[in-house]
């Protein structure tokens, strides 16, 4: 590859997606290069006036008389969701609670749906809520927990998965992309696999929905979760969304029986009866605010385009691979993803023995990565709003603080957030 900065220039001149930037706050203005759209995205500069609109016209003026549409507004985001962004039907996705709860209940629904059956799956690297509520649900439960393991940087094989599969595991949940390397899973294969011995698989999408194609129907999947405030750039604490199938819907129950999954909600009645669609996996009032910016988010990306921006991010993560090989390898730093770009989301991952130290100097150098345990720099190109010369001037400061060694000087103790 040319890793010139002029050939970073072509890319961009030449990226169909070049436009969207300009509709994002601080980008191309606070002189940041910001790769941690992965963790928590950019805002769209639409959102200050939808989240406006919600506070002064619905909510000042509307009060309670809006809720005749906010009632609806959880399934007809997750219906745009489903369209634009999963590859879902309608009816099949509901936006609320976060992520962790949205997995504790399609989990235990999952379960009460395999009676008899004693064992759950989960990927030993996986990120850590995921694990935890597999971990509660198994102690609440009396079952047993096989975490399968996996390589940090290539991801879960799946062979060794199938290794754990029998008639004894009700769930097995994974992760699409993997939070720390960027590994991607084959959601339609290890599907089929788990349903060749009658168990389901509980899909976490967290670092893959608005990066790759997930294709829900097309896979086959018949439960999922995620977050909304990653790439799809809902702002931080952004309600998340589930994923039912729909045959499914009708034979599964979720462990939280709230009034927003009641049958005619407002009658009141004296028993939980839930609807038969996807509300039932409601549980209370939804935060309608927050919605809001997720439906711009979404929105942006459902109009960029899953392929295009899957594309973009391959391309960034080429860039990014092919410059830290070149620069950043002499200096002890090695790749912690898959190399094969078809093997990847949209971040890239590199190690090196001072990862955190490295960076808090990239970040006092208007570079934003994110560290993770043990030794790992990530670097989450978002493809929305991030140019080829973002990265390539990113590599470029990265590898001025390795040749100066100016990351020494930083201390060696982590912050709390890292
Ligand atoms: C970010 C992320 C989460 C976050 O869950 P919250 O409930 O929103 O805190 C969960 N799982 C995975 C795989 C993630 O990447």
């Amino acid at each position: 590859m040319d890793l010139c900065r002029t050939h970073a220039e072509t890319l961009d001149a030449e990226d169909p997606l070049a436009a969207f930037r300009a509709r994002f706050a601080g980008a191309g203005e606070d002189g940041l290069l910001y790769l941690d759209g992965n963790s928590l995205g950019r805002m769209p500069r639409e959102t200050p006036a939808a989240l406006a609109r919600v506070v002064e016209d619905e909510w000042a003026r509307g009060l309670v008389g809006s809720w005749a549409s906010w009632i609806g507004a959880a399934t007809r985001l997750g219906d745009r969701l489903a369209a634009g962004v999963l590859g879902a039907g309608p009816g099949e996705v509901l936006v609320g609670d976060s992520t962790s709860v949205n997995l504790y209940k399609l989990l235990v629904a999952g379960v009460d749906a395999r009676p008899g059956r004693d064992v759950l799956v989960c990927c030993a690297d996986d990120f850590p809520t995921d694990r935890y509520i597999v971990a509660g649900v198994a102690a609440a439960r009396g079952m047993t927990v096989r975490e399968v393991p996996a390589d940090i940087d290539e991801g879960l094989d799946a062979d060794v998965l199938a290794a754990a599969l029998d008639e004894r595991v009700a769930v097995v949940v994974l992760s699409a992309v993997a939070y720390r390397s960027g590994a991607l899973a084959d959601i339609a294969a290890l599907t089929r696999a788990a349903r060749d011995v009658g168990a389901l698989v509980l899909w976490d999408l967290s670092h893959a929905a608005g990066a790759v194609p997930v294709d829900l129907a097309a896979a086959g999947a018949d439960l999922a979760v995620g977050c909304t405030y990653k790439y799809l750039g809902g702002g931080p604490g952004a309600p998340a969304f589930l994923y039912v199938r729909r045959e499914l819907q009708e034979r599964l129950r979720q462990p939280i029986w709230g009034w927003f999954g009641q049958r005619d909600q407002f009658a009141m009645g004296p028993e939980y009866d839930p609807v038969p669609g996807v509300e039932r996996f409601g549980v209370g009032t939804p935060p309608v605010l927050a919605m809001a910016a997720v439906e711009v988010g979404a929105g942006l990306v459902a109009e960029a385009g899953i392929g295009r921006l899957a594309a973009k991010g391959r391309a960034l993560g080429q860039l990014t691979v092919a410059l830290a090989d070149a620069w950043l390898a002499p200096h002890g730093v090695a790749l912690a993803s898959p190399r094969d770009p078809a093997r990847r989301g949209s971040h890239v991952t590199l190690a090196h023995p001072q990862a955190w130290q490295l960076t808090q100097a990239l970040v006092d150098r208007g570079v934003v990565p994110d560290f993770r345990t043990p030794d790992r720099v990530r670097l989450g190109p978002a493809p929305l709003y991030t140019r080829f010369v973002d990265v390539w001037d990113a590599m470029d400061r990265f590898r001025a603080v390795l040749a100066e060694g100016a990351h020494e000087r930083y201390p060696t103790e982590r912050a709390r957030v890292t």
